[in-house]
């Protein structure tokens, strides 16, 4: 079985500083279809907006921040367990820092606990553990994390679920006549020097944190499609269809 890593961001699973739950449900059943043809690792953003619904203080304050993903991770786990219960899927939770990444024996612990949960049809939720690390532990966005998880797990594909179709030449929220990159076998220059533009109260990415995971993937022969998660038909006939409609590949 091929094996993927669905990366979702809190602009897809954030409404109005709170989880969207409906959004949240129709990836749950795209993942329940995706299961009988790949394993599937889910990356998932949006513990700091489930936290802040319990939790209303400033979350520009780092300690603040912190506090709000703490108590935010048990509400996004039982909110998607309720999903998955109806698809009886099991699932766990895996929190990680750039820190796992160091060195092989440490990667070595969480390759082996989610082939472990892989082998048992059990799926992994991956969020970043942003409780008790420092800045510099940090990878500070889902993008690279899940790009990493990708590669450590072998994984075919990348799938990163955005508020957009895909990576455009231009911002398109301030360019109406920005284009959408189809397949691009690497960036354009300079794309990685643009500024970051994350487009939603809790996100921490933007465009250049995707392009940065979609580099190093690209550099060690491993793909990523980025495509809308509103509208999840793009990556659901991209991956069980095998047709490309929207969203950029990097190949
Ligand atoms: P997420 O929460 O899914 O990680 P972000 O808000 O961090 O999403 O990043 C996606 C946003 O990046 C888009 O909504 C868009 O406003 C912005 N953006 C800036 N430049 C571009 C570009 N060239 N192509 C696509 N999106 C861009």
């Amino acid at each position: 079985m091929k094996r993927i890593v669905i990366k979702v961001g809190s602009a897809v699973l954030t409404q109005d500083n709170e989880i969207a739950k409906e959004r949240m449900l129709n990836l749950v059943n795209l993942i329940a279809k995706l299961r009988k043809k790949y394993e599937v690792i889910l990356v998932s953003s949006g513990a700091v907006a489930a936290g802040y619904s319990a939790l209303r203080i400033d979350k520009s304050k780092q300690i603040s921040k912190k506090a709000i993903a703490a108590a935010g991770q048990p509400i996004l786990m039982s909110s998607y367990k309720k999903k998955f219960d109806i698809f009886a899927i099991d699932t766990a939770q895996i929190l990680l820092t750039e820190d796992d990444f160091d060195s092989r024996k440490r990667t070595k612990i969480f390759q082996e606990i989610i082939n472990t949960h892989l082998e048992n049809r059990i799926l992994p939720i991956v969020n970043e553990n942003d409780i008790s690390s420092t800045p510099e532990q940090l990878f500070g966005d889902n993008d690279q994390l899940s790009a990493n998880v990708a590669h450590a797990v072998d994984a075919d594909f990348l799938i990163v679920l955005s508020d957009i179709d895909g990576y455009y030449d231009k911002n398109p929220s301030e360019h109406k006549d920005a284009k959408l990159y189809k397949v691009l076998t690497e960036l354009p220059e300079g794309a990685l020097e643009d500024k970051a533009t994350p487009n939603n109260p809790f996100a921490t990415g933007g465009i250049v944190t995707k392009l940065k995971a979609a580099d190093f993937l690209m550099k060690r022969g491993k793909k990523m499609l980025l495509t809308n998660g509103f509208n999840l038909s793009a990556a659901e006939s991209f991956l069980l269809e095998k047709k490309h409609t929207l969203g950029t590949l990097f190949a």
